[in-house]
């Protein structure tokens, strides 16, 4: 793990990228950060997580980073021990962690609950919707403070890192980290409400994009051919056919939106 602080005094707030390996947008940005040094009104922490699953373009050693917290420091894998020790570099920081993914392409943010923090936060980041995983919270990146995960785009993209080096510079300003503005925007909230279950299978397929509403009856995926279909309405969130090895992604409800006017009051 790289831990490298800019400015002086104790970090509040924390910068994260690489909790998975193969997701290489979130370190471009931080280490552009660490180049250029810009001076900070408030310290913060920049951390590459797991620079082992980097050095290998693999997701992960032993298991998943992001399903490992709160960890162990004697935990048998290796991303068992580095759950602990990175969530005690970030205890108390409001963390800002980076990921892409395989199933969307506009940036979105993830967090397991909203908080009066991230309420205000979050409509200011450029991302286009904000999902609460509440129960799928299992196992992800913990800090004792509020945590905001961003999805900036597909995996391994020119576009993800691009948004990532955006994404982290509105984080840094919105908190007063940098100096300037932000702009606010409306933001639709999704609240995760199931898995989608993957059978096992040598094709997959999705047949509708995430964030627009599925209706019921509708044929949303298959399995070698084999069609799935809505048995409710949902929102399909982090859809993909080779995304996850057990699962499509997640059914989800639409909240509220959050509003430019009401947050800026
Ligand atoms: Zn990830």
């Amino acid at each position: 793990m790289r831990v490298v602080q800019l400015g002086t005094g104790t970090p509040e707030l924390a910068v994260v990228a690489a909790i998975h390996g193969d997701e290489p947008c979130g370190v471009r940005a931080v280490e552009r950060l660490i180049e250029e040094e810009p001076s900070v009104k408030r310290p913060v922490k920049l951390v590459v997580a797991n620079e082992e699953a980097l050095e290998r373009s693999v997701r992960y050693v032993d298991e998943d980073l992001n399903r490992a917290f709160p960890g162990h420091p004697e935990a048998e894998t290796h991303e068992g021990r580095l759950a602990h020790e990175l969530g005690a570099e970030l205890e108390g920081c409001l963390t800002f962690s980076m990921h892409s993914t395989q199933s969307h392409a506009d940036p979105f943010a993830i967090v397991d609950e909203l908080s009066e923090t991230t309420r205000d936060l979050c409509p200011q980041l450029p991302v286009t919707a904000l999902v609460e995983t509440g129960p799928f919270a299992g196992g992800r990146l913990f800090s004792g403070a509020d945590a905001v995960e961003v999805e900036c785009g597909l995996q391994g993209s020119d576009a993800a890192a691009e948004n990532a080096d955006r994404l982290t510079r509105a984080f840094l300003t919105a908190v007063g980290a940098l100096p300037g503005d932000t702009v606010r925007r409306d933001l639709p909230v999704y609240q995760l409400v199931d898995r989608i279950d993957k059978a096992a299978a040598d094709t997959y397929e999705v047949f509708v994009d995430n964030f627009e509403r599925v209706e019921e009856g509708a044929a949303f995926a298959a399995a070698d051919g084999e069609k799935q279909v809505a048995s409710e309405g949902f929102y399909p969130v982090l859809l993909s056919p080779y995304g996850y090895r057990n699962v499509f992604g997640y059914t989800a409800r639409k909240l509220e939106t959050l509003t430019a006017s009401t947050v800026a009051e």
